[in-house]
């Protein structure tokens, strides 16, 4: 888990993130939501470790985010950002290999073992056919998911993904979801994620982690989460809640 204790990250001398105590589990599905700019992306490069606390600490399994080599911290945790790199001139297999780093070095032994896990990784995207066209001429979706590939490839414990679906159409959004929720039930991963729609959040979340104005405004639970008075006081606006008509959840629409 991430301990987050009186964390406070400054930016051009301004308060962006205040966070005295939080406790993030890793074993779980935990959507993080929240409007532009309430401090999402912050929360999550700290998580990390792309952005050091002005004050404060996380600790990760019980040490100091600080604490991990580079290569000890890309075992444990991929994280995936919100601005992909164009990865110029790599085929996505190549993109999608650079996933098995952390694990061989740059001069290590490429195994039969990474081979596959690269070929499965590329399979749960949906990019097989795909493997030898250049990053560079995918489109959005398709780039978005090389990557994606390349995170599983690394086989890390945790998975941060900042916004993963923001280039996806619907159904590359709801596969991405499931897929992710699938790794976690069958593997363990934990994953921590980014998303700015509610219902999909809502459909595939253990947890939510709601950040307003930088502080953390709720954390809990999916059923807990989805009531009107707390997202409108999260979204300033008016919504309304109703029931899904096949399952038993809950749909939020702004109105
Ligand atoms: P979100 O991910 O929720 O949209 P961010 O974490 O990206 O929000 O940003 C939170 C706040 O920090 C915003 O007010 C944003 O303008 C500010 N911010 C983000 N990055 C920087 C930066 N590099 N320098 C200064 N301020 C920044």
């Amino acid at each position: 888990m991430f301990e987050f204790s009186q964390l406070i990250i400054e930016r051009n001398q301004r308060p962006i993130l205040d966070i005295p105590n939080l406790t993030l589990a890793t074993d779980k599905l935990t959507v993080i939501l929240g409007k532009n700019g309430s401090g999402k992306t912050t929360l999550m490069q700290c998580l990390a470790r792309q952005l050091h606390p002005s004050k404060g600490c996380i600790r990760f399994k019980e040490k100091p985010l600080l604490g991990f080599s580079q290569r000890q911290l890309a075992q444990e945790i991929a994280f995936l950002p919100q601005s992909l790199s164009e990865a110029a001139g790599l085929t996505i297999r190549e993109l999608v290999q650079l996933g098995r780093f952390p694990w061989h070095g740059t001069w290590g032994r490429w195994r039969q073992k990474d081979h596959d896990i690269v070929t499965q990784s590329l399979k749960q995207v949906g990019l097989s056919h795909y493997e030898n066209q250049l990053v560079e001429e995918a489109s959005g979706g398709e780039k978005q998911r090389a990557w994606i590939a390349m995170l599983l490839a690394q086989q890390s414990p945790v998975l941060l993904l900042d916004e993963p679906t923001s280039a996806l159409d619907i159904s590359h959004q709801y596969e991405l979801l499931s897929l992710l929720q699938k790794l976690n039930r069958e593997t363990g991963q934990g994953i921590i994620i980014i998303l700015h729609d509610v219902n999909l959040a809502a459909r595939y979340a253990d947890r939510i982690l709601a950040i307003d104005e930088g502080r953390c405004v709720f954390h809990g639970t999916v059923d807990d989460f989805m009531k009107k008075e707390q997202l409108e006081s999260l979204y300033n606006i008016p919504m309304t809640l109703i029931n899904h008509p096949e399952n038993n959840t809950k749909v939020a629409l702004a109105c």
